[in-house]
């Protein structure tokens, strides 16, 4: 959903779990099974984003980079669970907007560009997936981060999809 110092505490915790950028030793991987789809991300410059799965996580999902500057992307499976499949591979999606949007990122271009690529893969195909979103999102609130409050991020995003 964002980056915030208490995630970015988790973050450098996995980092640190791996003295070398071995795949099989931190736990990264450059693809992601979400909801049975295998996802990837590239950010704004082209650079693979690299993924972390960990329940240790205090949210669906972050954006972040790690000390070496590296792009990654956190997600905590429980959480995920807790949503459909679509909206499940569009907070995927939402967190790599994030880093593929470069100077334009904000939440709501987030929110935006994530639809709009699932539109475009093939992920959104029905007018019902957008009403997924209004009742997942419903009770999400609003934040100073630039989070609008659930109803009208649902419907903001049912608009970026259409348009
Ligand atoms: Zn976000």
């Amino acid at each position: 959903m964002s980056i915030n110092r208490r995630v970015a505490a988790v973050v450098s915790a996995v980092a640190l779990a791996s003295p070398a950028p071995v795949m099989a030793q931190d736990g990264g991987t450059w693809s992601v099974n979400v909801a049975g789809a295998p996802l990837s991300c590239r950010d704004y410059y082209g650079t693979p984003v690299r993924i972390y799965v960990t329940s240790g996580l205090n949210n669906v999902g972050i954006a972040t980079r790690t000390q070496n500057g590296q792009p990654i992307i956190v997600l905590n499976p429980n959480v995920m669970a807790q949503f459909s499949p679509t909206v499940q591979v569009w907070w995927f999606a939402h967190e790599c907007g994030h880093h593929a949007l470069g100077p334009n990122n904000s939440e709501t271009n987030a929110d935006c560009w994530g639809i709009k690529i699932m539109r475009q893969q093939g992920f959104l195909y029905s007018y019902a997936q957008l009403g997924e979103f209004a009742v997942q999102l419903a009770n999400l609130p609003g934040s100073r981060m630039g989070h609008l409050p659930g109803p009208q991020r649902a419907q903001a995003i049912a608009y970026c999809a259409l348009t």
